[in-house]
């Protein structure tokens, strides 16, 4: 077991806003002001406490925000006898928000790598997806930084990232498109230019849109 020399983070950095932080009270008003534009009474007794709600809520959603991705990767395994085949994590189910309107993206996403000399424990490329989906997102760019973060920390043969997801914006509103999933992919190193890696990649993942009905 060794750990990676910290490199400096790229993509996975904090975004950093332009604005203080507001108060959990302000967040709180900020939650009852959008009850009272929708039209309820923030008053009665149901909603009463649904600004506090909301706000502990975000505060599980967007916990993304407060973790490092890259530190998941920093703890490497080297005696794997030699393996240097392919390692492919599946169905990683995720929960993530769409960054124009809030609303959920649900999915799952598959990561493999082809690993140099260090591989890293499973659950940890899981950590990654997840801690890019508590984040305000559109799905190209959660899958571009997945992959890129694993490609900069572990610097694999290659990365391939193939994200399915429902978005709940397409789905409860606008062109209400029920059913629909978008799938989104990332391939680095060996997994884009060797078309028989790739290849060898999306038959362990199964055909994308047919495991989106499960
Ligand atoms: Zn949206």
């Amino acid at each position: 077991m060794s750990d990676v020399l910290k490199t400096p983070s790229f993509c996975s950095a904090q975004p950093k806003p332009s604005e203080p932080r507001p108060s959990r009270e302000e967040a709180e008003r900020a939650i009852r002001t959008l009850l009272l534009w929708a039209g309820d009474d923030p008053a009665r007794e149901g909603l009463r406490d649904t600004p506090a709600r909301v706000a502990r809520a975000y505060e599980d959603w967007f916990s993304g925000y407060s973790v490092d991705p890259e530190e998941f990767l920093q703890r490497t395994f080297e005696e794997v006898e030699g393996y240097d085949d392919m390692i492919v994590l599946k169905d990683i189910r995720f929960e993530s928000h769409c960054e124009h309107h809030l609303a959920p993206i649900i999915g799952r996403a598959h990561v493999g790598y082809l690993p140099t000399h260090r591989v890293v424990g499973i659950s940890k490329l899981a950590r990654v997806v997840e801690a890019y989906a508590r984040r305000l997102q559109v799905q190209e760019k959660m899958n571009a930084q997945i992959a890129n973060t694993i490609q900069h920390v572990l610097q694999p043969r290659g990365v391939a990232v193939v994200i399915e997801a429902t978005h709940q914006c397409m789905t409860t509103r606008g062109v209400h498109k029920t059913g629909v999933a978008m799938v989104t992919s990332t391939m680095l190193g060996d997994f884009r230019t060797n078309e028989i890696t790739r290849g060898e990649f999306l038959s362990v993942i199964g055909h994308p849109t047919s495991s989106m009905n499960g």
